[in-house]
């Protein structure tokens, strides 16, 4: 009930598309009295939690924030949400984001833009003068701003993002959160509305790391209808909450320190290395030298996988259909043009153009080339004895959203994610935790990067930063 009155009091905050409060009501009630006869459902019993609204949600509207799916209700629950259902977590509500994942600020979908809740607190109105006048309020960063919001502002405990470039950790990093991108393959997609099915994964908001680690354990392992998911060969129990850093082999790529990040997020990362290294860790600078290609290569690949995923909307089976009737082909491109963003339309043509017969292998062959090249940058660091790398998760601070919309769309959807993107190339898991505020009273949230699987020394690490 105080979540859903608090869901009430942040309404400025636009960070839910959908609030189901009569549902959470019910299912509330119902995990209420299950925990005065002493016999929880599960873990998450009574536990609200949020979900962004590209999951899947059995006879609750699923949006994509597009108006393609305005009216979409699903037949059945996304797997990742089925699990947390059967721990008796209380929905609470399904949060906003850039349309279909596309983005980088939560200020693309047909609802409205995202405002972080820190442009509202203390610090910010301290050290900037604040959003009172109603201009300078800052974003939440995307594509899943509407998770990031929800949990900092504390209107769920948890939240599940989606993670494709880095929609999950970006929002984290700016709204001040614990947000994790699994391992590829550990979390099922089933029920995930594809964004590029070779990288999306579910990801977790949470407002700490014992948190995230609690909910990862629920969420994870081998799902039958989705192929690509496994059984973790590591344990995921690998989560200690007195993780002991010395001997931790920390890498930091000399590549991250890339153009147009800030002074203060690149003192965060320093502070933090000294800060391991005097707690006994080995910190030592590495290489990924393809590091410098990967906003390209996921561009391309991201595209073409783009074009092909979205073929699946054609006004006929679901979604918007257009009331232009001249003939078959015409509805078609009458609903897809209604019924889609400009960023959307813009990613189908570029990769419908990557992907024709004579630029197949120039481009998304290539593309595919250079993505392999990046993961073994990756391989060839942790074969190397590294255990982790620490690298910022942001270039910055939240920008305002003045500031972020001037930024050309296709620059303000991908730009901003040099630090995240190599990560869903490789497929490996990582965390962004947050660290300290800047001088202008907002969050700077750190990243480590992990081996495959070692989804739970991750979070025991960013336990230690936390
Ligand atoms: N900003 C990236 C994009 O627009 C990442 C999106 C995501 O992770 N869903 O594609």
């Amino acid at each position: 009930r105080k979540c859903l009155k608090r869901i009430k009091k942040t309404q400025h905050l636009n960070a839910y598309i959908t609030v189901t409060e009569e549902l959470a009501l019910k299912q509330a009630e119902e995990a209420e009295s299950r925990l005065l006869q002493g016999s929880p459902k599960g873990i998450l019993d009574g536990i609200p939690f949020a979900v962004k609204d590209n999951f899947c949600t059995e006879n609750i509207r699923t949006t994509c924030a597009s108006r393609m799916l305005k009216d979409f209700l699903p037949p059945y629950n996304a797997t990742v949400v089925q699990k947390l259902l059967d721990q008796g977590a209380v929905l609470v509500g399904k949060t906003n984001m850039d349309e279909f994942a596309m983005g980088s600020g939560s200020t693309d979908g047909v609802f409205g833009p995202v405002r972080n809740p820190w442009s509202y607190a203390a610090p910010y109105r301290e050290q900037s003068g604040g959003a009172e006048d109603d201009s300078e309020w800052v974003i939440t960063g995307g594509s899943s701003g509407g998770s990031g919001a929800a949990v900092t502002s504390l209107t769920s405990f948890l939240a599940l993002g989606s993670d494709t470039g880095g929609s999950t950790r970006n929002p984290g990093a700016l709204c001040g959160a614990v947000a994790l991108k699994p391992t590829y393959g550990l979390l099922s997609r089933h029920g995930l509305i594809p964004l590029v099915n070779s990288m999306d994964v579910p990801g977790i908001v949470t407002r700490s790391t014992s948190d995230a680690a609690i909910v990862l354990e629920v969420l994870q392992g081998r799902d039958l209808k989705d192929s690509t998911t496994v059984q973790s060969p590591t344990s995921h129990a690998g989560f200690s909450e007195d993780f002991d850093v010395r001997n931790l082999c920390v890498g930091i790529p000399k590549e991250y320190h890339a153009p147009g990040l800030s002074q203060e997020t690149l003192a965060q990362w320093s502070r933090l290395a000294d800060l391991l290294e005097g707690a006994g860790a080995r910190v030592r600078e590495v290489s990924l030298p393809h590091t410098q290609h990967s906003i390209v290569c996921y561009h391309v690949l991201c595209c073409a996988e783009v074009a092909s995923n979205m073929a699946r909307f054609d006004g006929l089976e679901y979604g918007h259909r257009s009331t232009e009737d001249s003939s078959t082909d015409a509805m078609y491109a009458a609903s897809r043009h209604e019924g889609f963003n400009a960023v959307v339309r813009g990613r189908i043509l570029s990769g419908n153009f990557f992907l024709l017969q004579q630029n197949y292998e120039r481009y998304f062959l290539k593309a595919q080339q250079v993505r392999r090249l990046i993961a073994e940058d990756f391989e060839h660091a942790f074969s190397a004895g590294v255990d982790v790398l620490l690298t910022p998760t942001t270039l910055s601070d939240a920008a305002s959203y003045s500031h972020f919309i001037q930024a050309d769309n296709r620059t303000r959807s991908t730009q901003e994610d040099v630090f995240t993107q190599p990560a869903n190339l490789a497929g490996l898991p990582a965390v962004s935790v947050p660290t300290a505020l800047s001088s202008r009273g907002l969050p700077i949230g750190l990243q480590l990067i992990g081996p495959a699987f070692q989804d739970g020394m991750l979070l025991s690490v960013a336990h230690w930063i936390e």
